[in-house]
């Protein structure tokens, strides 16, 4: 990895909301028939999530859809690959402004948060954890995930979950990211 470049907090106004290790939303939750591949940021929808440190887009599209499941709602991603070598991809936001390609800055706005669950579908056949979410009411959240390699498709991940307990090579603890570790 290179030199680190100056770092920017994803969702500006959740610095002290960084779920710790097991806790509902940390990195590698178990949510018993899948983990948790990212780590959540709670922020009301329309939040603006901005780019941690500068880098190029490497994709930018749709991430959840009730076609995948009923309790979801449409909402997007953009996967950036960062200065410093490692690769993050920004989940759950309701409207993107960047796309493949693009050079952005650290800090510079890449979408707004979007309200990932449709709280009118999710019953008592929901996942525990999708349950649990409505009862606190946290519909919206930026779901982030950080990889030391570009992350490509694999049928084992859906919608910011790893359906199986072998943790995917590349795939690395947001936390670490985010508190400068890495
Ligand atoms: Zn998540």
């Amino acid at each position: 990895m290179s030199p680190r470049s100056k770092r920017y907090w994803p969702v500006p106004g959740t610095e002290h909301t960084l779920p710790a290790g097991g806790e509902p939303g940390s990195f590698w939750e178990d949510r018993g028939d899948r983990r948790h591949a990212g780590l959540d940021l709670y922020a009301p929808a329309g939040s603006r999530v901005v780019s941690i440190e500068d880098g190029i887009v490497v994709s930018a599209g749709i991430f959840t859809s009730p076609d995948l499941f009923p309790y979801w709602n449409v909402t997007c991603q953009v996967t950036i690959a960062h200065e410093s070598g490692f690769f993050c991809r920004y989940a759950e936001l309701s409207d993107i402004s960047v796309e493949a390609g693009a050079a952005v800055d650290g800090g510079e706005v890449i979408g707004s948060i979007g309200e990932v669950l449709n709280f009118s579908q999710v019953g008592a056949g929901s996942p525990p954890y999708i349950q649990a979410l409505k009862e606190k009411k946290r519909p919206s959240m930026l779901h982030l995930e950080t990889f030391n390699s570009v992350p490509g498709p694999d049928r084992r991940y859906l919608g910011g979950n790893w359906f199986s307990p072998e943790r995917p090579a590349g795939l690395i603890d947001p936390a670490l990211v985010l508190r400068g570790s890495i």
